[in-house]
């Protein structure tokens, strides 16, 4: 109603920061480091760097305002540059990795935290901006948290420099105290009662319950639109289907008008124009219903929600030592978490939340607050960029909560692996060259493989396809048919020679849109890919790095692709079951793999990543050599006496690599 019936400056003043406003800039004004807390919806990331900008910040410099998920920096960036009538990528943009959307009349810069951290390569002192908002500082992502230290040197080497810390109520004292006791500045929250209603029982199954409790609140519930959260994209999906399917049943079934429900899923791979949806209002009469992951808990807000359904659960990424990898996993969430996401009822007015999990798992199962990403996840692209800016000794850097040693100590094993560090932890020539590249070490190093190996056109076509979502459409209403346009392209071997090779299809289809949708690939994502792949080439050709292609010669591509992912190469134990080479761990392939069902199984394998859901199963998987993993291997790399943690790695690999010989044998 009110987006409806305001103008956007009335809309503007009516946000709770708008009250606080010239005092907020007060502050800022006299102080370097201010915390900033408030409420979702308050206003903090839509006005606050407009009103930076109106205080005159912007004359000479830029206002940044990092985001931890790419989702919410375009969005409110779109949102802002309405507010401020100019158009997107003029005076307000944003950039997210491989999509730049800013211009040289650009002051407001909205960003991800990880683009902010990687313009810190270029100008340590970030001499650009004169102000950085550090916006939902207490997600605690990685970014963010090694943000947090670069920061600080920032603000003691430049006097001009101003950063805002912004934050839930969460940390706020925390954050306060890593700057030197800086103030914390509130702002008065406006928020309505929410009911919270919790499931007598645990539930089996939370996709059908959320669509249960959903149907039942757009039958019964009085007007008001309706949050579900869900952990990720498949789930997402599966509830908005059956939301649809229950409505038309409803509607065949009843004589009776069905009130009209709008199904709008939310989640980080969704197209921006249909993201951009979940912000429409709905038709007169009709009910919304926002299906979203926890990007919807404190990124986006949405107005309007009067019911929320919470599953209690989000996914997480989670580096395990033992497995010596990240695995995206489900897991519940924190009880600040679970708060948050009830609070989107409260926002319009007095609000229900329906918890699909006991009042007894919340107060004894629940964490209190989230572990910070850098406590739980690979620390492989951290360490290159510390080591890049001189940082010799990690442990030492200034980090709000130091990553667990074991996990600085694994990542720096893996890039040691990986060719990026020498034996005493010093980047390396391919060490330093991948800092280059916006990529995870693994993909970089595939790509400098592919200079050594003379086929770097193939290797960078397949990275830039593993940059984007998966471009293979399988509409759910055409699985056999989707499938089967799938399988046409497989190149038996490889996973990663399929992406290519659906690659080179479309250029050899001078990239025609028509041609995708005839194979059930999304333009989109192909399109995409195409972007990646240039600003690559382009990184390529500032190292003076040429385009070396070897034709159709695919095996010294599949060798390239070998050297940047021992730690995940596999070794066949049954139909369709591997053991990852290094800890034994069970991995399996894949029904959509080319590997898959082909009556071809080779004895070694390497995989792009391994996914956990009803099994462990392998992501992206290509056949190797075994003598290629020998060969490329780190097994030759000379060890220095003095080195004891490497050397102690080194003799663990030995062990290994003995025992993979006797297995081979
Ligand atoms: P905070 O950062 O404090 O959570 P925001 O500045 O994001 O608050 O949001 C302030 C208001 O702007 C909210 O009422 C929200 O609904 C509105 N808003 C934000 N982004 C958009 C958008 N893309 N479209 C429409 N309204 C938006
Ligand atoms: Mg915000």
């Amino acid at each position: 109603e009110f987006a409806k019936s305001k103008s956007i400056a009335e809309q503007r003043q009516y946000l709770p920061i708008y009250s606080v406003r010239d005092e907020l800039l007060q502050v800022i004004r006299e102080n370097q480091v201010v915390v900033v807390v408030g409420e979702t919806g308050s206003g903090k990331t839509t006005q606050l760097t407009q009103y930076l900008h109106e205080d005159g910040y912007t004359i000479n410099g830029v206002v940044g305002c990092t985001q931890p998920r790419r989702v919410a920096a375009m969005s409110v960036a779109k949102r802002v540059s309405e507010e401020m009538e100019t158009e997107l990528g003029d005076k307000v943009g944003y950039a997210i990795r491989f999509e730049d959307v800013t211009g040289p009349s650009t002051i407001i810069k909205y960003m991800t935290d990880g683009v902010l951290l990687r313009e810190t390569l270029k100008d340590a002192d970030l001499d650009k901006y004169r102000v950085i908002v550090m916006d939902e500082a207490h997600e605690r992502s990685l970014s963010t948290d090694v943000l947090f230290g670069i920061l600080k040197k920032v603000v003691a080497q430049r006097r001009d420099f101003k950063l805002i810390v912004t934050s839930a109520t969460l940390n706020a004292q925390k954050f306060s105290n890593f700057f030197g006791s800086v103030p914390i500045f509130q702002i008065p929250g406006r928020t309505f009662p929410v009911n919270i209603l919790y499931s007598k029982t645990p539930c089996e199954d939370y996709v059908e319950a959320a669509v249960k409790q959903a149907m039942t609140i757009h039958i019964t519930s009085p007007p008001g639109d309706i949050l579900i959260f869900m952990t990720g994209q498949d789930e997402i999906e599966a509830a908005c289907y059956a939301l649809a399917e229950r409505i038309e049943q409803l509607i065949s079934s009843t004589r009776k008008g069905v009130p009209k429900l709008l199904i709008l899923p939310i989640y980080s791979q969704l197209p921006a124009d249909l993201q951009a949806k979940i912000f429409q209002k709905a038709e007169d009469g009709a009910r919304k219903c926002i299906v979203a992951t926890n990007i919807a808990e404190t990124s986006l807000t949405v107005d309007g929600i009067f019911y929320v359904i919470d599953t209690g659960y989000g996914k997480m990424k989670v580096y395990n030592p033992k497995m010596g990898m990240d695995a995206l996993q489900v897991f519940p969430v924190s009880r600040a978490a679970a708060d948050q996401r009830a609070g989107r009822a409260g926002r319009t007015g007095p609000g229900t939340c329906y918890r699909l999990y006991t009042e007894s798992a919340y107060l004894n199962e629940m964490l209190p607050a989230p572990v910070p990403e850098i406590q739980r996840t690979n620390l492989g692209n951290v360490v290159l960029l510390l080591k890049s800016l001189k940082i010799e000794n990690l442990l030492d850097f200034d980090f709000m909560d130091p990553p667990p040693q074991e996990n600085i100590l694994n990542s720096m094993y893996q890039l040691w692996v990986l060719g990026a560090l020498n034996n005493v932890g010093g980047l390396t020539d391919i060490g330093w060259k991948m800092v280059e590249f916006p990529l995870d070490p693994p993909l970089a190093k595939m790509l400098l493989m592919g200079e050594q190996l003379q086929c770097i056109d193939e290797v960078l076509t397949i990275v830039s396809m593993l940059s984007v979502p998966s471009v293979f459409f399988r509409p759910k209403d055409r699985v056999e048919e989707s499938d089967a346009a799938r399988e046409k392209f497989f190149v038996p071997e490889s996973d990663h020679l399929t992406l290519l090779n659906v690659y080179q299809q479309w250029k050899a289809n001078q990239y025609r849109g028509d041609w995708c949708n005839d194979h059930f690939l999304h333009v989109k994502g192909l399109r995409k890919a195409r972007e990646v792949r240039s600003q690559l080439l382009d990184i390529l050709r500032t190292l003076k790095i040429p385009l070396t292609s070897c034709g159709y010669d695919w095996d010294v591509v599949r060798k390239a692709i070998c050297s940047a992912y021992f730690h995940n190469a596999a070794r066949l134990k049954g139909v369709g079951e591997y053991v990852n080479c290094r800890n034994g761990m069970p991995c399996h392939l894949h029904p959509s793999s080319a590997l898959y069902g082909l009556g071809y199984t080779p004895e070694y394998v390497v995989y792009h990543e391994l996914i956990l859901t009803t099994k462990e199963y392998m992501q992206c998987v290509t056949a190797v050599e075994p003598q290629w993993l020998a060969e490329l291997g780190p097994m030759f790399f000379s060890v220095k006496e003095s080195d004891t943690t490497l050397l102690e790695h080194k003799k663990r690999q030995k062990e290994e690599k003995t025992a993979m010989e006797e297995e081979m044998e």
